[in-house]
């Protein structure tokens, strides 16, 4: 064994070097190393020196999965939306295709799904955000999955806008909550809180002093 550097007890990324081995076949010198994991890996002093060999292969691991992960869980939303929009066995399909709510070009076409991503990402989308906390939402909700009708929300935001947009039917005029109040120039909780209490369509709109009067 010729002249070499002693990298015992030095650190490389995640890999200690332990000790010298028998050399590579091609004479290189070369280490036992333990990694943070546990694992044990030989490797080439070169390519420790070199930055080259940082783990014992956990770290690339770990960067996939996080990777794959990140991905997986956007591809299923728009993966979900699409079989809400196209594919009639979806459950929902009814609230969503069979409506006629459709997907943008850009988005269904060919790299749909990255055009998709690089809207989510540039837009708020979290992926780190507990699930339910950053869904999906169409600003108006006749229309379909575009840039300009989508946003990042949490469920909360998303159910008051579910509940916001329910049709109330009075004397005759159908429109949703949020355009009732509008008209009468009561706040939309209120109305809720009214229709909570079990009180009519006519009283969560006019409130009951009006009635009495
Ligand atoms: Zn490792």
């Amino acid at each position: 064994m010729s002249k070499y550097i002693d990298l015992t007890g030095e650190k490389f990324g995640r890999l200690t070097a332990i000790r010298r081995v028998e050399n590579a076949k091609n004479g290189q010198t070369r280490f036992l190393c333990r990694c943070d994991c546990g694992n044990y890996r030989t490797v080439v002093a070169v390519q420790l020196r070199s930055g080259q060999t940082q783990s014992c292969g956990c770290m690339r691991k770990d960067l996939l999965t996080t990777h794959n992960a990140t991905n997986t869980r956007l591809y299923s939303v728009w993966w979900g939306i699409k079989s809400r929009c196209y594919s009639p066995k979806c459950r929902g399909y009814e609230n969503y295709g069979g409506r006629g709510i459709t997907i943008c070009d850009e988005w269904l076409g060919k790299d749909g799904f990255q055009h998709f991503r690089d809207w989510a990402y540039a837009n708020g989308y979290d992926e780190n955000a507990p699930r339910g906390e950053c869904t999906i939402d169409r600003i108006d909700n006749d229309k379909g999955y575009s840039p300009d009708n989508c946003r990042w929300v949490d469920m909360k935001f998303q159910g008051n806008h579910r509940r916001n947009n329910r049709e109330i039917t009075y004397n005759g005029e159908t429109h949703t909550a949020s355009e009732w109040a509008k008209k009468i120039g009561i706040s939309v909780e209120t109305i809720f809180s009214r229709l909570d209490r079990n009180w009519s369509v006519t009283e969560a709109l006019n409130g009951r002093e009006a009635q009495e009067e």
